[in-house]
């Protein structure tokens, strides 16, 4: 280790020593080559490049999607003492010029570029006349094109190394998965960067995941319970429930605050930053918040919609817990999650390929959700990292049952395929559901529906019950939701259940079937 490094840790950042793999990878970048840092979410990937950037000479470069956290990245080198500086779309353009200035004086440590910057020639020349020390390309993954946050923008990346071979590149991401990281290296050229791997393990998150009935209160029982004057992030799909969610929470007398893109920035400024300077609040969100929020003492992070991939959650629930002490990642997840986003999926732009990798990654959410083995191990591989049960997440610490469902699966599949015949008829989970427990309405006299052969024979388990029973069959690949109303369908793997030649093993949750009414009388 060069002691110019360490003398800036300590000098300027006031940390006695380098923490996990940061050593190798300043004393990698100081001397020149180009590295690639996979680093979970408060790993400390920001030091990687900015001991480097001070301790060779010129400005380390930072490219940055995070446009609305610059200025606080710049205030907080500012106050240890660091000069830097960015430049963005939201300056006067005064304000851009000062910067320009006191790069090509020499003046700056650090300059935070957004990435669409490097798209304009004046931006390009301003680098060229300057003294570049590095180039940092945070949140790297986001040159990803089927990552869950890609940024167009980031193409353009790959003008740094074909303008500038001799500055050292470091890009940085806290998503790891191979394809991701392959494209990264492809994309950025950067096939001959060395790279630094670290494990993706955060012990001290404890992982659950629970069935949704009523996520609200679910939440508050949860805060209330374990979580009383924590700080918190609470994540919801859409806005509108973020600002339904966000006023239950203060009804309920927990300081709460909503945020989402919809809001004036203004509100979303004064939001972000009572929750960084405050203690004990909760923020309510959709995911526009929290990339690169720096708040330690984030005790849980709750999610009451289902996230759209496993990399998603992975960053979002890597949000609690950065000071090391025992947090909370919980989830709550329900049939209607699977419907709407298939839904989402089905609707949305870009053609079949990118349809299918849309699906694919909600699949792997999918069987994260209802795997009965360890949480972690499953994340962790994942990542294509081994590990063996944690003892810290809800199925190592109170191992879920599971129960043959093959006779309600056939029950289930068979009530399907005979709707199925029914022509330009469309119909959900709950006709179906109400078909299985013989519960006529209008839907079921219209469609004769209580003469079919499943009419009423799937009472030995409750509306909850067989909706959990549709969920993990769609987890499985057993059932699919087409259209606009979540209409149920069989898939090529149901023939073999139907068929009698595969059993189904659900995990049980509510109660088991059998002592369910009992259960539920007691
Ligand atoms: P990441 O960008 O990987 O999410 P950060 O760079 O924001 O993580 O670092 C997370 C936290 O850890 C920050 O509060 C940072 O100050 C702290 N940190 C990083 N490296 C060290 C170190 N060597 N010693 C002490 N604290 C550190
Ligand atoms: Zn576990």
């Amino acid at each position: 280790m060069t002691t110019a490094a360490l003398d800036v840790l300590e000098r300027t950042f006031g940390y006695p020593a380098f923490r996990g793999q940061q050593a190798e990878i300043v004393d990698h970048v100081v001397t020149g080559g180009d590295a690639l840092v996979l680093m979970p979410t408060g790993g400390g990937k920001s030091l990687c490049y900015q001991v480097p950037a001070l301790v060779r000479e010129g400005t380390g470069v930072v490219i940055s999607p995070l446009i609305a956290l610059m200025q606080d990245q710049v205030d907080a080198l500012t106050a240890v003492g660091a000069r830097a500086g960015f430049l963005n779309s939201t300056q006067t353009s005064a304000e851009r010029s000062a910067v320009e200035r006191a790069f090509l004086a020499g003046e700056l440590d650090l300059l935070y570029l957004a990435p669409e910057r490097l798209g304009t020639p004046s931006a390009v020349e301003l680098l060229d006349r300057g003294m570049v020390a590095l180039f940092a390309i945070d949140e790297a993954h986001c040159v990803a094109q089927w990552g869950h946050d890609f940024r167009p923008d980031y193409l353009r990346l790959s003008v740094l190394h074909e303008r500038w071979p001799d500055v050292p590149r470091v890009a940085l991401t806290a998503t790891a998965t191979d394809a991701t990281r392959r494209e990264i290296v492809e994309r950025l050229d950067l096939g001959e960067a060395r790279q630094f791997v670290s494990s993706f393990d955060r012990p001290n998150i404890t992982y659950r995941i629970e069935p949704k009935s009523s996520p609200v209160q679910q939440l508050i029982q949860l805060i209330r319970t374990e979580h009383d004057g924590d700080a918190g992030i609470a994540y919801c799909l859409s806005r509108a429930s973020v600002e339904k969610t966000a006023a239950a929470l203060v009804a309920a007398g927990i300081p709460a605050l909503p945020y989402h893109a919809g809001l004036d920035a203004g509100v979303r400024a004064a939001n972000q930053s009572r929750f960084l300077r405050e203690d004990g609040i909760v923020m309510v969100a959709t995911i526009a918040f929290g990339m690169g929020i720096d708040k330690p003492d984030v005790r849980f992070v709750a999610h009451l919609d289902l996230p759209k991939s496993v990399e998603g959650y992975y960053q979002e629930t890597g949000r609690a817990g950065r000071d090391g002490l025992p947090s909370t990642a919980w989830l709550a997840y329900g049939l209607q999650d699977v419907v709407q986003q298939r839904r989402m999926i089905e609707g949305s732009d870009g053609d079949l390929a990118h349809r299918r990798n849309l699906s694919a990654h909600l699949d792997a959410m999918l069987a994260l959700c209802e795997t009965i083995e360890c949480r972690r191990v499953r994340l962790l591989a994942y990542f294509g990292q081994e590990s063996t049960a944690c003892g810290n997440c809800d199925t190592c610490l109170s191992p879920p049952q599971s129960w043959d469902g093959t006779v309600a699966a056939q029950k289930l599949l068979s009530t399907v395929v005979r709707l199925e015949r029914e022509r330009n008829q469309r119909f959900g989970a709950g006709h179906h559901i109400d078909i299985l427990l013989g519960r006529s309405n209008d839907r079921v006299v219209k469609g004769r529906h209580d003469q079919l052969s499943t009419w009423g024979i799937g009472t030995e388990l409750s509306d909850a019950e067989w909706r959990g029973v549709v969920r993990q069959l769609l987890a499985q690949g057993l059932l699919a939701v087409q259209g606009e109303y979540g209409t149920l369908a069989v898939t090529d793997a149901a023939a073999d259940v139907l068929g009698g030649r595969r059993e189904v093993h659900l995990r049980t949750e509510v109660a088991r079937p059998g002592r369910t009414r009992a259960a539920r009388k007691a």
